[in-house]
């Protein structure tokens, strides 16, 4: 098996797809005030997984330039990660753990994040497979800043998350190619792309 390496064309359209993201939550995010500067959460401690290849190969892009002394630490943290998650499980319990990128409450690889940290925050709205347009509220200081301003939630600005997770959707299928069935189904948390290293051709 060999890496599986994102050719220079679709790490473009990844960067283009993430700051047209950017620009689409800074729009929101000014419309209703949101910031998460001074926020009493942090976000990175929240319990999530990652389905995609191209994004498991883009955070190993950034992880590839960090100094060794800089990865064997991430490394070291994201195993302690996997056994803290794995102990909360076993006891019925849903992890909260600090993201092993996370230091001293910055992302250690801001512009490799994936696309969950991206976007997480302000209202936003996806169309399923069957077409139907689905809401999501955003987080809890937005679900305030909300009920603050508007009446019903719905009638607060949401960011259109559906063309741009089509475009990397498409990034994904370029990436895999026609051998794309092939290649297990991912359920990762960031933890587990780091312990595991770069994601392999099948
Ligand atoms: S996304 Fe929301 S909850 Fe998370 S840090 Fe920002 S303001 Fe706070
Ligand atoms: S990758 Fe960065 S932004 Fe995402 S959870 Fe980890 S530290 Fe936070």
């Amino acid at each position: 098996m060999s890496e599986l390496l994102l050719p220079p064309e679709l790490e473009r359209e990844m960067a283009a797809v993430y700051a047209e993201l950017a620009r689409a939550y800074e729009v929101v995010a000014s419309a209703l005030g949101l910031s998460c500067s001074g926020c009493p959460d942090n976000c990175c401690d929240s319990w999530f997984f990652h389905y995609t290849y191209c994004e498991w190969a883009y955070l190993w892009q950034g992880l590839k330039q960090l100094d060794g002394a800089t990865l064997a630490a991430i490394h070291a943290r994201a195993e302690a990660y996997l056994g803290a998650a794995h102990k909360a499980e076993a006891a019925g319990q849903r992890p909260r753990l600090l993201c092993p990128l996370n230091e001293g409450g910055l992302c250690r690889l801001y512009r490799h994040r994936l696309l969950i940290c991206r976007s997480h925050g302000v209202p936003a709205t996806l169309a399923g497979p069957d077409g139907r347009m689905r809401r999501f509220p955003g987080c809890f200081r937005c679900q305030e800043l909300v009920a603050g301003s508007f009446g019903e939630p719905a009638q607060a600005p949401a960011m259109e998350r559906t063309v741009l997770f089509r475009r990397l959707a498409l990034v994904e299928q370029r990436l895999l190619g026609p051998d794309r069935r092939s290649y297990p189904r991912l359920r990762l948390t960031i933890a587990d792309m780091i312990v595991q290293g770069p994601p392999q051709r099948q």
